[in-house]
């Protein structure tokens, strides 16, 4: 059903003009992978590789992304792959606000289509725009957080962009150590409320945060 729904879509948007990126594409990068899956990725924008082929993540970083997968026993196949933009800025560059924007609505149709439990953020693009918060990828990486999408619970997962690990060996062992608790994560996601506790305990218990420490 999803995937059906999701083919129609990548083919409604193939000749999308909604922002200034459609005079410089080759073409539409839409998304890969399971369209039911629990687990979705969402980067930044194709590059070079992706805009040629029409597929993201298939250039250095995207090799990268596969070992981390393939390290939690995942592959593509089963998760699904997108991005912030569907189309390549020109020479990489970052995508502007207004881009951002633009692409917005094709990236929610695409989450509520593929309904998955777990949206992980790769980089500060695609964070900042789903948080809907400005706090960078370097203080929320390996935070999970319970969030709203298009009227839907998920578990928002931001992870640093993989090309930013890719020459940087701290930054790759933050992303393999942040990629060990996905499983942890996709067991557990949107749990249900717990119970709230009965008075007399929340009077004795010991404050969850010393206030004045932080
Ligand atoms: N970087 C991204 O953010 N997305 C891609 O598809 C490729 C590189």
């Amino acid at each position: 059903m999803a995937a059906t729904e999701l083919e129609t879509y990548a083919a409604e948007t193939a000749g999308c003009t909604r922002c200034r990126l459609a005079e410089t594409r080759t073409q539409v990068v839409f998304g890969v992978g399971n369209p039911e899956a629990d687990l979705m990725f969402v980067g930044e924008a194709p590059g070079f590789h992706e805009d040629k082929q029409g597929f993201p993540f298939v250039g250095q970083a995207g090799k990268l992304l596969d070992r981390l997968l393939e390290g939690i026993g995942l592959s593509r196949a089963d998760v699904y792959i997108t991005n912030t933009l569907m189309c390549r800025p020109p020479g990489n560059r970052d995508p502007m606000p207004d881009e951002i924007q633009s692409c917005e609505p094709h990236l929610f149709k695409k989450i509520a289509l593929i309904e998955p439990r777990i949206v992980a953020t790769l980089g500060n693009f695609a964070t900042k725009l789903l948080s809907g918060k400005q706090t960078g990828i370097t203080r929320v990486h390996g935070q999970e957080q319970q969030t709203t999408i298009g009227g839907r619970d998920v578990l928002l997962y931001p992870l640093y962009h993989p090309a930013a690990a890719l020459y940087t060996p701290a930054t790759l062992k933050v992303l393999e150590e942040d990629f060990r608790r996905i499983p942890e994560l996709l067991g557990r996601a949107v749990a249900p409320e717990p119970e709230p506790l009965p008075a007399e305990t929340l009077a004795t218990s010991e404050p969850a945060v010393q206030l004045g420490l932080f």
